[in-house]
C-alpha cells in the first residue's frame, strides 16, 4: 500500500462494526472511498459512525483506493450530508450491508407489521440498501424502476422518520386519524403541514404510491392524499385543507393548486420525484423545476429514475447533496425467463391472429400493445364483438374508466387489456399471462419495457409480437438490441 501525501476530508457514509470496515465520501471527490478499522486512530473510544467527519490519506490496496492515516474532526456532521434539523432522526443509524431482514433495518414495529401483514418476507436489494440511509436524512438518487421495491425502499424510511419526529405543532392526534382516512372531526387546532412531497409523472403511479404510504403506514396515523389532473379538485382540495403529512402529487395539478393558494409546501422536509426520466419524457420538466423551488432548500431529496438522460443528471447535480447512488439492475427476467415468438402476419390479419392466440386457454391474463389510442380502441371494439372480454386503457380515457379497467383486470372481470405505452408503464398489476404487441414499437427499448410487463417477480411469461411486412426493420433493431434472434412461429394459420 503506497501512501500519497494529501490530507483529504470526508463524511463516514457507512460503516459496519461487526465487519469493521465502511466507506468515506470524500469531500473533494464524487465516488466513494473504502475504509479499514486498522486504519483508525487507536485512542477513538467510541467506534466510527456514519455522519463521522474524518481526515485522512488517500492510499492505494489492491482492490482500489483506501483511507488511510485516519484522524476524526471535531464536527461529526457534515453539512453536506447532515440529516435536515426538522426531520433528524432519533439516533443515527449504523448502516450494515449485510441485511437480509426487515427486523434489522431501522423500521419500528408499527411499520414491521404492515410489512409483515403485506406478506414481504425479505427486503428487495433496493429496500436493504436504500432504507438504512434514507432513515439517516440521506439525499439519494436511485436507478432503478418500478417491480423493484423502490417505493417501500422510499416510503418506509420517511414514514419512520415521520413517526418518530412528530412536529410538536401538529394539528391533529396521530391516534385520532388513520391513514389516508378523515381525521377526529372535533374543533382542530391549525391543520397538519404537509411534511413529504412525492411528484409522478402519471395519475395511475400517483395511486399507487399513494396506495403504499397507506399501506406501510396504516399503523402509524400518519396521513397521505394524492392529488391529480383530469378529474374535479373538489375532494382533493378538502383532503388538503383537513391536512397530511404525505402528499403525491403529478406535477400539473400540483401548481394549478399551489397557485390557488390551497398547496403550502414550506414545511417539506422530504422531497421525492420518482421516474424523474418519465416526467421529463412527458415535458414536466419545467414544472417540477418550479414546484422544488417552492420547497424548502433544508430538505432531503430523493430521486428515482430507471435511466439517466444528461437533463437527468443535471437535475440531480442541483439538488441532491451528496447522495447516495444506488442502481439496481432491472431483473433479467425479461429475456431469459420470458418465451419470446414473433408471428410474421400481414397487417390485414392481426385481428384475427389476436383471436386466434386468445383462444388458447393458457392465455389468462393478457396485456396487448398497440401503438395508437386509435389502434387500441379498434382492437377492443372487435374482441368485444367476437365475444371476448377486453378493454382499453389509453390517455384520452378518462381517469374513472382508467381506474376502472385496471381494477377489472387486476380481479380478472377483464381477461384482456389493451394499451398504448405511455399508459401501460409504472402499473403494476402481477400474474400477466402474456405480452402480446399487436404493432411493434419503433424504438427498441420499449420492446423490453413491454414484454417486462410479464413473467414478473419470478414467474414465467410469455411474450407475443406481430410483425408485419413493414415492422421488419423494427424486429431487425430489437434483436440488435437484445442481442438475440426471437423466435419466429411458424405454424400458425395466418402467415404471411
Ligand atoms: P415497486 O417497485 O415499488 O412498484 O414494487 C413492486 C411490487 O413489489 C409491489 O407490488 C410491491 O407490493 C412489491 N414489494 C415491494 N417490496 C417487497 C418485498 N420486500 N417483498 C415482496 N414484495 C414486495
Amino acid at each position: 500500500m503506497t501512501a500519497q501525501s494529501e490530507r483529504l476530508t470526508g463524511t463516514v457514509t457507512w460503516y459496519s462494526r461487526k465487519k469493521g470496515f465502511g466507506f468515506v465520501a470524500p469531500d473533494q471527490g464524487s465516488k466513494d472511498i473504502f475504509l479499514h478499522h486498522t486504519a483508525l486512530p487507536q485512542d477513538v473510544d467510541a467506534p466510527i459512525n456514519t455522519g463521522d467527519r474524518i481526515t485522512f490519506t488517500l492510499g492505494q490496496s489492491k482492490k482500489g483506493p483506501i483511507a488511510t492515516e485516519i484522524s476524526m474532526l471535531t464536527d461529526r456532521v457534515s453539512p453536506r450530508s447532515a440529516p435536515r434539523p426538522t426531520a433528524s432522526p432519533m439516533t443515527d443509524y449504523t448502516v450494515d450491508s449485510t441485511i437480509t431482514r426487515f427486523a434489522d433495518l431501522p423500521l419500528g414495529d408499527d411499520l414491521l407489521r404492515a410489512v409483515q401483514d403485506a406478506g414481504y418476507t425479505e427486503p428487495t436489494p433496493i429496500q436493504a440498501q436504500a432504507i438504512p440511509h434514507v432513515f439517516n436524512g440521506r439525499d439519494l438518487l436511485g436507478c432503478a424502476q418500478t417491480g423493484t421495491g423502490k417505493t417501500a425502499a422510499f416510503a418506509l424510511p420517511i414514514l419512520q422518520r415521520l413517526a418518530d419526529t412528530l412536529p410538536a405543532d401538529a394539528g391533529q392526534s396521530r391516534n385520532g386519524s388513520k391513514n389516508g382516512s378523515r381525521p377526529d372531526s372535533r374543533k382542530k387546532a391549525a391543520a397538519r403541514p404537509i411534511r413529504v412531497l412525492v411528484l409522478s409523472p402519471t395519475r395511475e403511479l400517483a395511486i399507487q404510491i399513494g396506495d403504499s404510504f397507506s399501506t406501510y403506514g396504516r399503523h402509524t396515523g400518519l396521513t397521505n392524499t394524492v392529488i391529480f389532473g383530469g378529474v374535479k379538485q373538489g375532494s382533493q382540495v378538502q383532503a388538503l385543507k383537513r391536512g397530511v403529512d404525505v402528499l403525491v402529487a403529478t406535477p400539473g395539478r400540483l401548481l394549478d393548486l399551489m397557485g390557488q393558494g390551497v398547496v403550502k409546501l414550506d414545511r417539506v422536509e422530504v422531497l421525492v420525484l420518482d421516474e424523474a426520466d418519465r416526467m421529463l419524457d412527458m415535458g414536466f420538466i419545467r414544472d417540477v423545476r418550479r414546484i422544488i423551488k417552492a420547497v424548502p432548500t433544508q430538505r432531503q431529496t430523493l430521486l428515482f429514475s430507471a435511466t439517466l438522460p444528461a437533463e437527468i443528471v443535471e437535475l440531480a447535480d442541483n439538488i441532491l447533496i451528496n447522495p447516495l447512488e444506488v442502481a439496481i439492475e432491472p431483473e433479467q427476467p425479461t429475456i431469459e425467463a420470458i418465451e419470446q415468438a414473433v408471428y410474421f402476419v400481414p397487417k390485414k390479419q392481426k385481428q384475427a391472429l389476436l383471436e386466434h392466440v386468445l383462444h388458447d386457454s393458457a392465455v389468462t391474463r393478457v396485456l396487448v400493445f398497440t401503438r395508437t389510442k386509435h389502434g387500441a380502441n379498434k382492437v377492443v371494439k372487435r374482441l368485444t364483438s367476437a365475444g371476448i372480454n377486453a378493454e382499453p386503457i389509453h390517455g384520452n380515457k378518462s381517469q374513472a374508466a382508467r381506474q376502472s379497467a385496471l381494477k377489472s383486470f387486476r380481479d380478472g372481470s377483464t381477461r384482456v387489456l389493451v394499451a398504448t405505452d405511455v399508459v401501460a408503464r409504472g402499473i403494476d398489476v402481477e400474474d400477466i399471462s402474456h405480452v402480446i404487441q399487436f404493432d411493434l414499437p419503433n424504438e427498441p427499448e420499449t420492446y423490453i419495457h413491454r414484454i417486462g410487463r410479464t413473467g414478473r417477480a419470478g414467474a414465467a411469461g410469455i411474450a407475443v409480437s406481430f410483425c408485419a411486412a413493414d415492422e421488419q426493420p423494427y424486429l431487425r433493431d430489437i434483436e440488435k438490441l437484445i442481442r438475440m434472434r426471437v423466435p419466429v412461429q411458424q405454424n400458425h394459420p395466418f402467415s404471411a
